[in-house]
């Protein structure tokens, strides 16, 4: 066995190059910061599991340059059909449902197959390497950093140092495991199945079906090609546990969708959990993605959560590395994303019991509340718009954080049109910037000169006071699009500015 040192140490060791690992490697690399990124896995992920592209994620990837990329790969969701024994109860319309909230007001339908080779691809572009077949083994940390040991793809061992770790290793994560951190929560009872098959039979048109009965309930989806499915849902009652194949769900999915299935690509089933590590940040290491949190799939959540916590710990990271900042910065990782996730799991399994509880609750969930409250429900003007805002993320704020002063701040910058652009076009250099809309004081100007960062004015007119936007305060807009400093006091801005955001010396 050969056993060799750090020679090619970095400042960053990635583990795991699912789609939170190539999301942070594309971020330090656009940050200018050096890494190592590895994956047990010889290639990259086969199964589509995660389909839903949420705006949050896709106004981030626009600072990357890769949103229009992502979207020519993809489908925007137009419609929901929810049907009940053979009949079609209601519709659900989406397309452009978030129209003046978000540049992009739609959710994106897209494989997370193609999602990851999106993210390869361009990191592949910047001269970036996964280093596959290779495992992370155990950590240690250290006064100045942490050692890896991994195993690489001819069983040779290496200790790998890095000043930071990045644990993007999904579920059963062993730097988790490393650190002793804890992943409390639950399984649900119910086991899913997931498939792709081929059928013959007519099923509604919408980009998502969902066939919903008392018992359990089916969701369809059309992939391209003639007559082919992914279908979904509830490993039916009285089905025993074990070695599951799709002909034990194939009567309930037949009867349910009234499709006559011909061929079965794939199939899998999996249980469901709720969990939140108790710590994100163990030190130098740093769980995100699954690695951090898990539950229900209930509104697409899993990834997009996992991209975002990519998109907050990667500026945090390099500034720390440049030395452009107080290195506390690093504890409001924790602050923000696992208040974030906590909240989102709880949500999420508050919807995912109910829906797929056996209990007399569940039923009239399934068999009345689905089919035929909800699509009247969701012609109601607000209910959409609402429905846009909660699940396309793009409500996350950190008002509780370290990095939030001032009233309003820790939010996303709101999204507004200017003329013949927008006010995000100023966020596409992922550096912090300076806006306000409307007078921008002397005081502001000369602190945001001396601070090097720019000052961008936008005149007040009732389109931006609509978008929610204060007329003229300052907003200091972090990185990753959140706000750090809303206010309009001189002073306070000047400290805010000293204490996070170090001029770089160039
Ligand atoms: C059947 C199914 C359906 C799903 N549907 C949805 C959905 O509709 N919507 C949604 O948002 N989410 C869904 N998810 C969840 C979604 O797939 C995950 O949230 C997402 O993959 C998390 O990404 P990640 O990069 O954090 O972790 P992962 O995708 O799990 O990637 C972790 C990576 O780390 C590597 N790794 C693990 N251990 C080590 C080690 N010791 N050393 C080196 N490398 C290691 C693995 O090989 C892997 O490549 C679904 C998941 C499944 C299984």
């Amino acid at each position: 066995m050969q056993f060799s040192t750090d020679a090619q140490s970095k400042p960053v060791l990635i583990i795991g190059a699912g789609p939170t690992g190539l999301c942070l490697a594309l971020w330090l690399n656009r940050l200018g910061i050096t890494f190592r990124i590895i994956d047990q896995a010889s290639g990259p992920g086969t199964t589509s599991r995660a389909i839903i592209c949420h705006a949050r994620t896709l106004e981030m990837y626009q600072s990357l340059g890769i949103a229009e990329d992502m979207i020519s790969h993809g489908s925007k969701l137009q419609n929901v059909t929810i049907a009940q024994q053979g009949q079609i109860r209601g519709s659900l319309k989406f397309g452009n449902i978030g129209a003046g909230l978000s540049p992009f007001p739609f959710i994106l339908s897209l494989p997370q197959d193609i999602h990851e080779r999106v993210l390869l691809y361009h990191l592949q572009r910047a001269g970036v390497t996964i280093e596959r077949s290779t495992t992370l083994e155990s950590l240690k940390q250290h006064d100045d950093g942490v050692t890896a040991r991994v195993c690489g793809p001819h069983s040779d061992h290496e200790n790998i140092s890095a000043s930071y770790v990045a644990g993007c290793d999904g579920a059963r994560s062993t730097v988790r495991k490393s650190c002793g951190i804890k992943f409390e929560g639950g399984t649900y009872e119910q086991k899913f199945f997931v498939s792709d098959v081929n059928a013959t039979g007519h099923i509604p048109t919408g980009d998502v079906n969902i066939f919903a009965s008392g018992r359990n309930f089916c969701i369809a989806i059309p992939l391209p090609g003639e007559k082919r499915y992914r279908v979904l849902g509830l490993v039916p009652e009285g089905v025993e546990d074990g070695d599951l194949e799709f002909s034990d769900v194939q009567p309930a999915v037949e009867d349910n969708t009234r499709l006559g299935i011909t061929a079965v690509n794939w199939f899998s089933t999996y249980s469901v959990h709720h969990r939140v590590a108790s710590q994100f940040r163990d030190r130098n290491v740093f769980l995100l993605g699954d690695a951090a949190h898990v539950h229900s799939p209930v509104g697409g959540q899993g990834m997009n959560t996992g991209l975002g916590d990519a998109a907050n710990l990667a500026w945090k990271l390099a500034s720390c590395l440049k030395g452009t900042t107080d290195p506390k910065i690093l504890d409001t990782y924790h602050q923000e994303r696992a208040a974030f996730a906590t909240e989102l799991v709880n949500s999420t399994d508050r919807i995912f019991t109910l829906v797929q509880a056996r209990s007399l609750l569940g039923t009239i969930a399934r068999s009345f509340m689905l089919p035929y409250v909800l699509p009247i429900a969701f012609k109601l003007p607000w209910i959409p718009t609402f429905a846009f805002k909660k699940n396309s993320q793009i409500q996350i704020s950190y008002p509780q954080s370290d990095l939030s002063t001032g009233n309003g701040a820790g939010c996303r910058l709101p999204w507004v049109e200017t003329g013949e652009s927008d006010n995000y076009k100023s966020l596409e250099d992922s550096r912090w910037v300076m806006h306000v809309y409307g007078e921008a004081s002397d005081e502001v100007a000369t602190l945001a000169s001396e601070s090097c960062i720019p000052l961008h004015r936008y005149a007040w007119s009732d389109h931006v006071s609509k978008a929610g936007l204060v007329r003229d305060s300052v907003y200091l807009v972090r990185p990753d699009g959140y706000v750090g400093y809303l206010g309009t006091d001189p002073g306070e801005l000047g400290d805010y500015l000293k204490r996070w955001t170090v001029p770089e010396q160039r």
